[in-house]
């Protein structure tokens, strides 16, 4: 096979039925039938690789984990049905009671609910170190610490990790390094590369790319993988097949998707970067990123999320919002469409002022999804709401 990505995201399809289908059709069915009494037997055995039922595997979800697997360059992966699914099954799979996570503070909302409110039922508790001081990350690393997390960029700040420098650290500490790596996607990053165990994703942003249906998936070594498919399997957070297909078809589109995102999510910046309303803008790949270098080392393109400041602080946020016209106001990103939030007064109102301010998202922060419109009708819209606060 190729060794392009674009080649084996369209190419690598599961095996055609007797009817030579050209696209992969969708196979809705709850369970697989045996040949005889020891078919079922060593299948039930484990002592051969086939379809049993469909918590266990399905030949769509099959797919969409193959392709996932070759464009991380993955031994193995397992789908499941969001990607808070993946996150929650990944960690209750591989962690016993009494042991410890060294995250990344600027995680996924829910990522941190699990971390802080559910997993220490069971006696696990994490500690977190900032994305700009990966030194103090060896500091919090104790006896019973088994997982380094992290994400790159960070939502919604759009700050960048040192992946090479974290993989070092988990190795020399014999730790299980997790990359989430829904913002990059493996278009732009490919984090096993750079010393990571294990990747997550939820398929529901970029991947499906259409704001149509919810989806995660881990993938990385094939031990680790064994142990989460077994705790998965009897537990049942599986993909649906009809998610399955769905997200395989859209993963034939994603380099060409991502790659426009990243175009067109870079003229957004650039134009932010000079509007007078604005006193700052973060995106990877402008030179005033503070991780420039790293963020060009690390990944092909800057990714679609841009966060800006806007002058005059909580209620010029609030006001933006309001005077947006085109664009949508929604919790997705990664969608066609461009999307627009004010962190401080929406998704991280709860949180204390100081520990907002801590993790980047300023009072005047807006975060934006760059989609695929024309990036001149999304620098109207943009434009004339900012002139409205
Ligand atoms: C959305 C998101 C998740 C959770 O995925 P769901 O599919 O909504 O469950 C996890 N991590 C990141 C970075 C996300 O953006």
């Amino acid at each position: 096979m190729s060794k392009h990505i674009e080649t084996k995201a369209i190419r690598t399809q599961i095996e055609r039925t007797q009817f030579l289908e050209h696209s992969n059709p969708l196979y809705l069915t709850s369970s697989y039938v045996f040949e005889d009494a020891e078919d079922m037997r060593s299948s039930f055995a484990d002592e051969k690789k086939r379809n049993i039922y469909s918590r266990y595997s399905n030949p769509n979800t099959s797919e969409f984990i193959e392709k996932v697997c070759i464009m991380e360059g993955a031994e193995s992966g397992f789908a499941f049905a969001s990607g808070m699914s993946a996150v929650f099954s990944t960690f209750a799979a591989l962690l016993d009671s009494g042991d410890h996570i060294v995250s990344c503070q600027s995680i996924f909302g829910s990522s941190q609910t699990l971390f802080n409110n559910i997993l220490p039922k069971w006696n696990i508790t994490t500690q977190y170190f900032k994305s700009n001081e990966i030194e103090d990350l060896e500091n919090l690393i104790q006896s019973n610490t088994k997982i380094i997390y992290a994400e790159s960029p960070t939502n919604p700040a759009v700050d960048i990790l040192d992946l090479a420098r974290i993989g070092q650290i988990a190795k020399k500490h014999n730790l299980i390094f997790i990359v989430d790596n829904c913002f990059a996607t493996p278009y732009l990053q490919q984090p096993l590369k750079f010393g990571a165990d294990l990747v997550i994703h939820s398929a529901t942003k970029l991947m499906d790319g259409q704001g149509r249906v919810l989806g995660g998936i881990t993938v990385g070594h094939a031990e680790l993988i064994q142990r989460i498919y077994l705790f998965s399997r009897n537990t049942g957070p599986a993909l649906s097949p009809f998610n399955a297909w769905i997200l395989s078809k859209s993963l034939e589109t994603l380099p060409v998707r991502v790659e426009k995102h990243c175009e067109n999510a870079l003229k957004i910046a650039s134009f932010l970067e000079s509007h007078n309303q604005v006193n700052f803008v973060k995106y990877p790949f402008l030179t005033s990123h503070p991780q420039y270098k790293l963020a060009r080392q690390q990944m092909k393109m800057g990714g679609n999320v841009v966060a800006f400041e806007v002058k005059g602080g909580i209620q010029a946020g609030i006001k933006f919002l309001n005077s947006i016209k085109i664009l949508s106001l929604s919790a997705n990103l990664g969608d066609t469409r461009t999307i627009v939030t004010h962190p401080a007064s929406t998704t991280h109102a709860k949180i204390a002022e100081q520990d907002r301010l801590q993790t980047g998202i300023t009072n005047g922060l807006i975060r934006i999804s760059v989609g695929l419109e024309h990036t001149d009708d999304i620098i109207k819209d943009l434009n004339q709401a900012l002139h409205m606060i």
